[in-house]
């Protein structure tokens, strides 16, 4: 095979994303290793995806298995494992019906799209508004990234659908000035993710299901991220006790194996009757069949209890780095998606400490300039979490210690 590294991306690839120097080839539990045979925790989970970890030995086999029977179809015909999948899904859930496809983008576009048609025929062509949330991150695509909060993923992208409004996250007030008949759907993360892990408020959200119900809107929770266990409940609306009209899923919910699902119930399923939504992909046996052992291990108690645990483990560890160093402020989220926000003195540099963790063999995220991200593996070790403390601290010491020759 032809040599490659980090430099042929920039000959052969988009410029898109600008990837770390590391490239790795291999991965078991939370450890990867890279091209030099490097050791690394990963404290990153793919952004949030490899929920229990690289190579986990049910989803191999659940792989393995499926792609001995049958791998692709096209919706033309259903299969196996998308019914099982979504079978599972309505036991386990508030749903009572599932639409898949393959990534967290489409999962929102289907939801937005339902909720416009379902503005359009059930009321008419004026419901159509939907209000969504500043700082707010809903995939890529023209559609989830106007309704998106972060114009710089729309700057340039213009003209835009229109008919979005954006207001501020967590404030009611503000929703209740803004909501009319003429709104279609509410969209809102549980806890927003990209725009630095910041969990709704009990009483926002509640406040949000009052308002959507008074005024026939959809609500619209975009679990993309938490969803999947990652809340430490199988869906962060159980957590809340808040219960919406639509959910998106992907991220964990593949484990690693592409895959979206939108879940709502039989009454709003209805405004997608046959021919008014599709993907060729949707529902592929493989990625189904991978879904179906991920929930499997995940709708588990004791595994869920476990996130709760580590969750506070891994706040701990964080806050007792921000001690010595200085580096963070108190960290935040919900189960295992965690923000430490970078201290005053350091806003801006999550990213430098980022690749300063590459450097000791720690991997972490970031969620935008000023928060250091943490989305591990669900069921990680504690001897892997431990490490992984220890190697971030040592990068916080690197940093802190740039910092002082700097100003020297
Ligand atoms: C990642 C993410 C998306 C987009 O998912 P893709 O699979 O990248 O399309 C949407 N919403 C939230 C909350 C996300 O974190």
């Amino acid at each position: 095979m032809e040599q490659v590294g980090r430099k042929t991306f920039d000959e052969v690839m988009v410029p898109s994303y600008n990837p770390a120097e590391m490239v790795p080839v291999r991965g078991l539990g939370s450890k990867v290793w890279d091209q030099q045979g490097r050791e690394y925790i990963d404290l990153a989970g793919g952004i949030a995806v490899t929920l229990l970890g690289h190579c986990h030995p049910r989803l191999v086999a659940a792989l393995d298995d499926q792609a001995h029977r049958l791998w692709h179809t096209s919706n033309v015909v259903t299969t196996e494992p998308a019914l099982r999948l979504a079978r599972q899904l309505v036991a386990a859930t508030f749903a009572e019906r599932v639409f898949f496809c393959n990534s967290g983008a489409e999962a929102n576009e289907a939801a937005f799209k339902l909720a416009r048609r379902r503005g359009h025929v059930a009321f008419g062509p004026h419901k159509h508004q939907i209000i969504a949330f500043k700082d707010a991150f809903h995939g890529r695509t023209l559609f989830t990234v106007s309704v998106g909060g972060q114009p710089k993923y729309t700057q340039g992208f213009e003209p835009l659908p229109g008919g979005i409004t954006h207001l501020p996250f967590n404030d009611l007030a503000a929703v209740e000035r803004a909501i009319s008949d003429d709104s279609c759907a509410v969209v809102v993360e549980p806890v927003q993710g990209e725009g630095g892990i910041v969990p709704a408020e009990r009483e926002f959200l509640a406040g949000l299901r009052t308002l959507c119900d008074r005024h026939k809107a959809l609500l619209i929770y975009d679990e993309v991220q938490i969803g999947m266990g990652r809340s430490g409940s199988l869906y962060a609306y159980m957590h809340y006790g808040v219960t919406p009209d639509v959910l998106t899923s992907a991220k964990g919910l593949g484990g690693g194996f592409p895959i979206g699902a939108m879940l709502t119930t039989a009454e709003v399923a209805q405004y997608l009757p046959f021919g008014t939504h599709g993907s060729t992909y949707g529902g592929n046996p493989l990625a189904c069949a991978v879904a179906e052992a991920v929930l499997d291990t995940v709708n588990d108690r004791e595994l869920l209890a476990g996130v709760a645990d580590r969750s506070r483990r891994l706040k701990e560890g964080l806050e007792a780095i921000g001690r010595r160093h200085g580096v963070f402020e108190p960290a935040r989220g919900l189960g295992l998606l965690i923000g430490a926000p970078m201290a005053p003195a350091w806003k801006g540099r999550a990213k430098d400490l980022m690749t300063l963790g590459f450097k000791h063999g720690v991997w972490c995220l970031v969620a935008g300039p000023d928060v250091l991200r943490l989305a591990p593996s669900l069921i990680i070790p504690e001897a892997d979490l431990h490490e992984g403390l220890r190697r971030l601290e040592a990068a916080c010491g690197e940093l802190v210690a740039e910092g002082a020759r700097a100003a020297a």
